[in-house]
C-alpha cells in the first residue's frame, strides 16, 4: 500500500453491504427471527428423529416424573445457575460488535453456529467413524475442501494427494505439522541402519544414486518429503516381495524400534551420532505455539531459529537464505521452515514464494527442508485467489477488487502456498466459525504412512504389502492425528459453512474481499485523523498493512522519548481493552496491542520509525532489561478488522470513522492527564 494518499479522492465505502444481511446475526441481532426459526425447526427434527428411534418403546421418563417435586427442584435450580451464567455472560467482550476491532473475533456465520448447535444435539465424536459415523466423513470433506482453495491436488488418483483435517486450533495444527515432519524426516535413517543391521539389502531405492544400506545418514535426512514417502513404499514392497514373511516381520519391528519416537531424541542421536542437532527455522513474527511446539516435540526450543524481517514484516529472503547458509556449514539439518501467511501481530505474509525458490536452490547443494506455512490467520484469504472453477485468479484480475491489495509478494506467497508441505488454518478466526475450529492440511497424504500407534508387524493381507486405502485409513482417524476424542460440531460447522459459502472469490472470498477493502478504507482515512491531530500528537502506521490487520504507534508532539511514547500508548489502550476496569458495556470500542521488539528491526526501520515519530533514536536501545521502560520495543495499537460492517454506505454507520474520532479524543484526554 504504498501509494501517495489524497484525502479527497479518497475511496468512500461504494458498495452497499445488503448482500451480507442474511449472513450473520448481525450486531443488533436483526436476524434473530431467522436464528430462532431454524434453530427451532432443527431442534424438533432432532425430538423427532429420537422419537422415531424404537417409537415401540416406553418412555423412560414418565410425564408424572416431569410433574414430581424432586422433578421441579431441579428445573428450578438448573434455572437459576442459568440466570447466573447468562448474567455473568453479559460481560463478554461483544466481538460480534463493529465496534470490537481487537483480536481476531466478530460475529459467526449463521451456517456454521447452527449447524455447530444442531449437531452438539447428535454429540458425535470425531476420533473414529464408529464415534461419527456420519460427521468424520464431512470432516475429510472440510480437508478437502480447505486444500483445494490452497491449490493442492484432492483427486485420489494423483500422487500427490492431499489431506486435511479439523483441529482444536492453529496451535494443535502447528504441532501436528511438526511431528508429521519428524516422523518422516528421520524414517529413513533408521530404515537404512535396520536394514544393514538385519544384513539386507533392497538395492537403490527412490532419490538415491546407490544404494540404500550405502546411503550417507546427511542424504538421507535430505530426501524431500515426497522421495521419503516413495522410498518407504519400495523399502516394504520390497520386503513384502522379496522377504520371508518372518523376514519382513522382524525387519519392520526393527525399524519401528529404531524410530525417534521409539528411542526419544537422546537414544536416537545416540545411535546416529553423525547428524546434528536438527533445526526448525521461523520469521520473528511467528506465533509463540512454534516456541512450544519444539518443547513439547523435544526438538528443545534452542533449536528454533528466529530469521529476520524486512521493514514490511515479512520473512527477509537474505536472512533466511544466510541462517540456510549457517545451518549447511554447522552441519545441521534443517527439518522445517515455517512462513508465515498473515503473522498474529501485524498480519503481514511472508513471501512464501521466497522460501520455495530457496528450497529449489539449496537442495542443489543438498540441503533439503519441508516447509509450513502457518496460515492460522490468512488462510482464508486464499479464497479471494480462487475462481469458482478450482484456478487461480490472475494478478491482474484480482487486483480490480482492490485500491493496492495484493501488492506483488503477497500474491506471489498466496499462489506458492501449494508448494508447501502443508498449512494450518483456522476456520474459527477468518473462517467466521465457533472456537475451537482449527485445522491442518498436508499436500501430500503419503505423510500419514508414517504415524501409526499400531506397528504394522502383519504383512499378509495389510495394507502394507498393498495400495494404502486412505479413505479406510482416515476412519480411523485418532490413530493419525494428535488428538483423540474431539468434537464432530466442529467439523460440521465448518463443513456446512464451505457448502453454504464455497471457497472461492465469488462466495467466501467476497466476505475476504471485505476486510480488505475495511483496511485500505482506514489506510486512507488515517490521513484525515493526522491532519486533525496535527500539532498534538503524531500517528503513525509502522508498517504498511498486507491484508486486513492495522498497527499505529502513536506519540504526543514533542516528546522524544521511547518509554514516555509507550507509557502514553498504554493510557490509550487502557480506553479500548477489554480488560480494564469497570463495566464493559461502557466501552466506545475494543481494541489490543502489541509490541515490536527493537531486535525484530533492522537499524535502518528502528531509525525510520523513530524520525517519522519525532523520537531520539538513542532512546529505542537492543536489550534493555528494565521492564518498567521498556524502551527496547515500541508500544503499538492493533487493530484487527474483520467485522465485515466497519464501512457501512451511511456515513453514520461508518465504524472506522468513528474510531477515529473516538482516537483523537482518546489522545486528547491522554495528553491532558499526562501534564
Ligand atoms: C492464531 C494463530 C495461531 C494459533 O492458533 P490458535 O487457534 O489460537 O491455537 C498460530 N499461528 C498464527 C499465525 C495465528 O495467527
Amino acid at each position: 500500500m504504498n501509494k501517495p494518499v489524497d484525502p479527497e479522492n479518497a475511496p468512500g465505502p461504494t458498495e452497499s453491504l445488503d448482500w451480507l444481511s442474511p449472513y450473520f446475526l448481525g450486531s443488533y441481532a436483526e436476524n434473530d427471527e431467522l436464528l430462532e426459526k431454524v434453530l427451532v425447526e432443527f431442534l424438533r427434527d432432532h425430538v423427532y428423529w429420537r422419537r422415531n428411534f424404537h417409537p415401540e418403546d416406553t418412555p423412560p421418563i414418565s410425564v408424572l416424573a416431569q410433574h414430581g417435586p424432586d422433578y421441579r427442584e431441579f428445573v428450578a435450580r438448573m434455572k437459576s445457575e442459568l440466570h447466573g451464567l447468562s448474567a455473568r455472560l453479559k460481560q463478554s467482550v461483544p466481538f460480534f460488535n463493529p465496534r470490537y476491532i481487537g483480536h481476531m473475533a466478530s460475529d459467526l456465520l449463521l451456517p456454521g453456529l447452527i449447524g455447530q448447535m444442531i449437531t452438539t444435539l447428535y454429540n458425535p465424536n470425531n476420533v473414529t467413524d464408529e464415534a461419527a459415523n456420519v460427521t468424520l466423513e464431512m470432516e475429510l470433506e472440510v480437508g478437502r475442501q480447505l486444500a483445494a482453495m490452497f491449490g493442492f491436488s484432492t483427486d485420489p488418483a494423483s500422487r500427490p494427494c492431499a489431506w486435511g483435517h479439523v483441529t482444536s486450533g492453529g496451535t494443535l495444527a502447528n504441532y501436528e505439522a511438526l511431528w508429521y515432519f519428524r516422523a518422516a524426516r528421520f524414517w529413513p535413517l533408521t530404515a537404512r541402519q535396520a536394514t544393514v543391521e538385519a544384513e539386507l539389502d533392497p538395492g537403490v531405492l527412490d532419490g538415491l544414486d546407490g544404494a540404500f544400506v550405502k546411503a550417507d545418514p546427511a542424504r538421507l535426512f535430505n530426501l524431500s518429503l515426497d522421495q521419503v514417502i516413495r522410498l518407504r513404499r519400495q523399502l516394504y514392497e520390497w520386503m513384502g516381495t522379496s522377504l520371508s514373511p518372518a523376514q519382513a516381520r522382524a525387519l519392520a519391528r526393527a525399524i519401528e524400534a529404531g524410530r525417534i519416537e521409539s528411542l526419544g531424541e537422546a537414544g536416537f542421536h545416540n545411535a546416529h551420532p553423525e547428524l546434528g542437532q536438527p533445526v526448525v527455522m521461523v520469521p520473528v513474527t511467528a506465533h509463540y505455539s512454534w516456541e512450544k511446539a519444539l518443547k513439547l516435540l523435544g526438538l528443545g526450543s534452542a533449536n528454533l531459529v528466529t530469521v529476520g524481517v524486512t521493514e514490511r514484516m515479512r520473512m527477509d529472503p537474505d536472512a533466511l537464505h544466510a541462517a540456510l547458509a549457517r545451518a549447511h556449514d554447522q552441519g545441521r539439518p534443517v527439518l522445517a521452515v515455517i512462513g508465515v501467511l498473515g503473522t498474529t501481530e501485524y498480519g503481514s505474509i511472508d513471501p512464501i514464494h521466497e522460501i520455495v525458490s530457496a528450497r529449489q536452490r539449496w537442495r542443489k547443494k543438498g540441503l533439503d527442508f519441508a516447509i509450513h506455512v502457518d496460515a492460522a490467520w490468512g488462510g482464508y484469504l486464499s479464497s479471494l485467489f480462487r475462481a469458482a472453477d478450482g484456478s487461480l485468479v490472475g494478478h491482474g484480475e484480482l487486483k480490480k477488487k482492490f485500491k493496492y491489495f495484493p501488492g506483488e509478494s503477497v500474491y506471489k506467497a498466496f499462489a506458492a502456498v501449494r508448494h508447501s508441505d502443508s498449512v494450518t488454518v483456522d476456520p474459527h478466526k477468518l473462517g467466521y466459525v465457533p472456537f475451537g475450529c482449527g485445522a491442518y492440511v498436508a499436500r501430500n497424504r503419503g505423510l500419514t504412512d508414517f504415524i501409526t500407534q499400531k506397528a504394522a508387524y502383519v504383512f499378509e493381507g495389510s495394507e502394507e504389502s498393498g495400495p494404502v486405502n486412505y479413505e479406510r485409513r482416515f476412519r480411523n482417524l485418532g490413530q493419525y492425528i494428535l488428538e483423540g476424542s474431539k468434537p464432530g460440531a466442529a467439523a460440521t460447522a465448518a463443513w456446512i459453512t464451505h457448502r453454504v459459502l464455497p471457497l472461492n472469490q465469488d462466495h467466501f472470498g467476497r466476505l475476504c474481499a471485505g476486510t480488505v477493502h475495511n483496511c485500505e478504507y482506514f489506510f486512507e482515512h488515517l490521513d484525515e485523523l493526522r491532519t486533525r491531530l496535527k500539532g498534538t500528537a503524531r500517528v503513525i502506521l509502522p508498517f504498511e498493512p498486507d491484508s486486513n490487520l492495522v498497527c499505529l504507534a502513536i506519540n504526543p508532539e514533542g516528546n522524544r522519548s521511547l518509554a514516555a511514547m509507550n507509557a502514553f500508548g498504554r493510557r490509550i489502550y487502557e480506553r479500548i481493552s477489554a480488560t480494564s476496569a469497570g463495566d464493559i458495556r461502557t466501552r466506545e470500542f475494543f481494541g489490543s496491542r502489541t509490541l515490536v521488539d527493537r531486535s525484530a528491526l533492522n537499524p535502518e526501520t528502528a531509525a525510520r520509525l523513530c524520525d517519522e515519530l519525532g523520537l531520539d533514536p538513542a532512546s529505542f536501545t537492543e536489550n534493555v532489561a528494565d521492564p518498567e521502560t521498556q524502551s527496547d520495543r515500541i508500544f503499538l495499537l492493533r487493530h484487527t478488522l474483520m467485522n465485515p460492517w466497519l464501512t457501512g454506505k451511511d456515513r453514520g454507520l461508518n465504524y472506522l470513522d468513528r474510531y477515529c474520532r473516538h482516537l483523537e479524543t482518546l489522545i486528547g484526554q491522554a495528553i491532558g492527564n499526562g501534564q
